[in-house]
């Protein structure tokens, strides 16, 4: 949805409301809590009332939406500042809603995403570019593999297709394997450095070839760019977050994958979809 279509939609607290009510339906359709009649009238702004059993009830009920203070409008408001990369810091001052109350609303647009992310159960294939890389610790400390209390996030990407990223509490080979055996189809092509730990990849079924940055980035067909790509989009999105929470990183990560791999995307409505389909 552009600019001014929101607009319009948000001229009026019911307007807001209807449409929401209009993507609630489309979702998951709608029925009584009470009763499970899907037949109501609508009631003053924002209830329902059941045809069949009487009670009247919110059509968010079971959506994340449900326990939100915030008016419709600023809710679709937040949104689209959340869609286009406004931070929660900045958006508050935008939509007048205190900063705990965005940074909430916030999260909770990253935790459906990372739900959302894990029921589509993706197996890439083809020419796979693997890769690890560390987040966050503004200590000094040790750089690279094994740095101390840095989040370790790894990445497999199909060449012209999606990227998909974890959270591994080492780097040793049977973290790294497990993770690709139920990512990557055998009898992929996966590249990667020489990292050891990528070595028994070919006793799993998969050709793999690897490239030495201490001499090269590329041979051929063999580099691994496309991942290194998706690590700079991360860090630079990322960086605009001053200290992001161990207990948060996932669904911050979660949220790059799903803007690198919608790029090209306007995701406001996949973002409503989203949020209003998930089940936290
Ligand atoms: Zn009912």
């Amino acid at each position: 949805m552009d600019l001014p279509e929101l607009i319009k939609i948000c001229k009026t607290e019911q307007r807001a409301f209807d449409y929401l009510l209009r993507e609630v339906q489309k979702i998951k359709g709608i029925q009584c809590p009470s009763c499970g009649s899907p037949d109501y009238y609508l009631m003053n702004q924002t209830r329902l009332r059941c045809k069949r059993c009487r009670r009247d009830y919110s059509p968010f009920t079971n959506t994340p939406i449900s326990g939100q203070k915030i008016p419709i409008v600023s809710l679709l408001l937040l949104i689209k500042l959340f869609e286009l990369e406004v931070s929660a810091r900045k958006a508050c001052s935008q939509v007048d809603i205190s900063y705990p109350t965005t940074l909430k609303a916030f999260e909770l647009f990253r935790r459906s995403i990372a739900s959302h992310l894990a029921r589509e159960d993706i197996l890439l294939k083809g020419e796979i570019e693997a890769d690890e890389s560390y987040f966050g610790g503004r200590r000094k400390g040790k750089r690279g593999r094994g740095a101390g209390h840095k989040t370790i996030v790894f990445g497999i990407l199909e060449r012209g297709g999606k990227v998909s990223v974890s959270i591994l509490s080492n780097v040793k080979a049977e973290s790294l394997l497990n993770e690709t055996v139920k990512k990557v189809r055998r009898g992929s092509i996966v590249y990667t450095d020489k990292w050891c730990g990528y070595d028994s990849l070919m006793f799993c079924g998969y050709r793999h070839l690897s490239i030495d940055h201490q001499y090269k980035f590329k041979q051929g067909k063999v580099y691994i760019n496309g991942i290194e790509g998706f690590w700079s989009f991360a860090k630079e999105r990322l960086m605009k977050h001053h200290g992001i929470s161990k207990e948060m990183f996932l669904y911050y990560i979660k949220e790059m994958e799903w803007r690198y791999n919608n790029r090209e995307k306007v995701l406001f409505a996949d973002l409503i979809h989203i949020i209003l389909g998930a089940d936290l």
